[in-house]
């Protein structure tokens, strides 16, 4: 699934290729008919935010294209000039009359909201602090963690976006590594210093990646290889209530109790 740094920069590459002219927009597919994209017919796109995994494009006139393509959506752009009917056909939305003809398809989210359902909508709400947002405030993932969370494992609490919205399966793995603590720790262990390190690595990790685009690689998916700094074989194990999988080096990340 992508994750927030990878939401970031198809925000970056969104933005121009939508232009400023007021857009035609259509909906190929009934699964765009039945979001109601017509109603973003003829506006301009006024700016492109991120929270998290969401992408929110706000058009003129107060209106919003929710999207969260998780593992199932994506979206294209295209030359104009050599865009066939047949790629388009397909889509939940197509967006003409910028630079590049962008298109969306698939996914679990995408819908139309007036800007008061998007800042009053329960599932936007639930979402903890953007990870990747300029004012983030680490002591607020902190707090947040505290209150409800103190008997889960690290690398869930980092995955949960109610708690901090953005890292994904594999920065819930190269957080931890970054900052040297084992993915499965209860965070009810940790002291507050190391879950601010923790939090902070995470979302550094994060930050490069949006500027590289190169997402880090030292443990995620990696089981048995050598660790990269001691060579020790990786290890992975299911963590959470949904199984996902963690990974870590057993000698540079040592259980705290071990
Ligand atoms: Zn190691």
């Amino acid at each position: 699934m992508p994750e927030g740094d990878s939401i970031v920069r198809l925000a970056r590459r969104l933005r121009p290729a939508l232009g400023e002219e007021p857009l035609r927009v259509s909906a190929p597919h009934p699964r765009g008919r039945l979001a109601g994209v017509g109603a973003l017919d003829g506006r301009r796109l006024e700016r492109i935010d991120t929270h998290g995994k969401h992408l929110l494009l706000r058009f003129e006139g107060e209106l919003v294209l929710h999207s969260h393509i998780a593992m199932t959506g994506r979206w294209g752009t295209f030359r104009p000039e050599s865009v066939g009917e047949r790629t388009l056909r397909a889509a939940w939305i197509v967006l003409e009359g910028g630079p590049k003809v962008v298109a969306e398809y698939r996914g679990p989210t995408l819908r139309v909201l007036t800007a008061l359902q998007a800042r009053g909508d329960l599932r936007l709400r639930s979402l903890g602090p953007d990870a990747l947002a300029p004012d983030f405030d680490p002591g607020h993932v902190l707090r947040r963690i505290r209150r409800g969370a103190q008997d889960r494992a690290l690398a869930d609490v980092l995955l949960d976006q109610r708690l901090i919205a953005g890292p994904g399966l594999i920065y819930a793995s190269e957080g931890p590594a970054a900052a040297r603590l084992h993915p499965l720790e209860l965070v009810g262990t940790l002291s507050d210093q190391c879950l601010l390190d923790v939090i902070a690595a995470t979302r550094d990790l994060m930050l490069e990646a949006v500027e590289s685009g190169r997402q880090p690689k030292t443990v995620q998916s990696r089981k048995g290889k050598p660790c990269l700094r001691c060579g020790s074989a990786i290890e992975g194990a299911a963590v959470g209530d949904h199984a996902r999988r963690a990974y870590w080096c057993p000698a540079c990340q040592p259980r705290l109790r071990a």
